[in-house]
């Protein structure tokens, strides 16, 4: 981030190329560039790392609820000619999660066989023996879903999370010299499953913002009709019909269910624009976890290496590649944390919450615990940044390029 004197942005810069681990520069190395501009829109996705700390620096989410988050797990399948249906889409909820776990899937029948298909964990799940990425194995065996998948094959993973918040969640946008839009904001539709009309719609409005403030000779300050525009919008009608949706899961399924029914369905049918009732948050989600002794432990079946895997064939169908000598771009703000609280309180749920096994507890020559991170897997989820429970781990953006390469996903 770069700021101006009166502590406006004045753009951002790219990072170095070609550090290397030792942070000292090597054959190779190009200094990275200040990009300056009169107004900075930022649109990181979910949990962006220029994002947080704005959000941070300009206090953008005093008076709101915290923003809550879920992991997003995807694979893309390609199967029997005879068994796929173009234009099928399938929607669950729930299971193999919990009923008090909030999650579901979806099921996309796309072109030339392919399918798309995903399973969604909401990170304020308080069991750190559950492991998001199995939840998705064991999802795929169910009777309704492994008809359409065996005797194909799949060729994409991903995985990334995602917000699920709403309105109530959204922090203030604008603020002196940029504005986050899309997901770096937060203004998914959780219970729609979808986030790229939102992106769309609020990348546009920003854009009109600065057009118009650029045409006025403005620079620097805050593009304020920009969430003005938002909030005379079609989005904010319907965030603000869906507003409550991730907190009735706090209550249950069943309950969230029923009450989704009468706010998005019930109530507009007799007149209610948005419930007239409002449920709060008051936590973030890496508060929720609990200690590992007050929970079930849950034993996942094996992959079978036919419609289950193991998450590092996952992450080899990723494409994922990072340079080998570069600076760490997972950190820890203590070394002692991950053993001593991670593994002893909450059974070392990194392990777990991690789609691309990047967190390993291994034994030392001594036989000691200590915590492996294998950065060079990172699928740039942000799930550890968001779900770690001591707030221990700083994901930062690594050197340019590296991270997934997603084909057709
Ligand atoms: S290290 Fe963190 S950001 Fe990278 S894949 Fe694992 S959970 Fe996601």
């Amino acid at each position: 981030m770069l700021y101006n004197d009166d502590g406006s942005v004045k753009g951002v810069a790219t990072g170095n190329m070609g550090v290397g681990k030792d942070g000292e520069p090597h054959e190779g190395f190009q200094l990275g560039m200040e990009l300056h501009a009169k107004y900075t829109i930022f649109a990181e996705g979910a949990r962006g790392h220029l994002g947080k700390q704005l959000i941070e620096r300009f206090k953008l989410d005093a008076g709101r609820d915290p923003q809550s988050y879920g992991i997003g797990l995807k694979e893309l399948w390609e199967i029997d000619p005879a068994k796929h249906q173009p234009g099928l889409v399938v929607h669950t909820a729930g299971w193999p999660l919990e009923s008090d776990t909030y999650g579901g899937s979806f099921l996309y029948h796309a072109e030339d066989n392919k399918v798309a298909l995903g399973f969604v964990v909401g990170l304020d799940y308080a069991n750190p023996w559950l492991s998001p990425f199995e939840e998705f194995q064991r999802w795929k065996t169910h009777p309704e879903i492994r008809k359409y998948l065996e005797g194909g094959k799949r060729i994409g993973y991903g995985a990334r999370a995602i917000t699920a918040g709403g309105l109530l969640s959204l922090p203030k946008t604008v603020f002196k010299g940029g504005a986050l839009v899309g997901c770096d904001a937060g203004y998914l539709n959780a219970s729609r499953i979808k986030g790229s009309h939102a992106a769309i719609k609020t990348g546009m409005l920003a854009a009109e913002a600065a057009f118009a403030a650029l045409k006025a000779g403005r620079a620097h300050d805050e593009l304020s009709d920009y969430p003005k525009a938002f909030e005379e919008s079609w989005l904010h009608e319907e965030l603000d019909r869906a507003r409550n949706f991730k907190q009735w899961f706090k209550k249950g399924r069943t309950t969230a269910t029923l009450m989704t029914g009468i706010e998005q369905w019930l109530l507009p049918k007799i007149g209610f624009k948005s419930p007239p009732w409002t449920i709060h948050r008051t936590a973030p989600d890496h508060t929720y976890l609990k200690p590992a002794a007050e929970c079930a432990q849950i034993v996942y079946p094996k992959p079978d290496g036919k419609l289950t895997f193991d998450r590092l064939s996952s992450v080899f169908i990723s494409n994922t590649n990072h340079e080998e000598n570069q600076p760490a771009h997972l950190t820890l703000r203590s070394g002692d944390v991950p053993v001593a609280i991670n593994l002893a309180k909450y059974a070392g749920p990194e392990s777990r919450y991690c789609p691309a096994g990047v967190y390993e507890f291994v034994k030392t020559d001594a036989g000691a615990n200590r915590l492996q991170i294998n950065a060079q897997n990172c699928v740039h989820c942000k799930t550890c940044d968001i779900k770690d429970p001591t707030q221990n781990i700083v994901w930062v953006t690594p050197e340019g390029g590296g991270g997934p390469n997603y084909a057709g996903m």
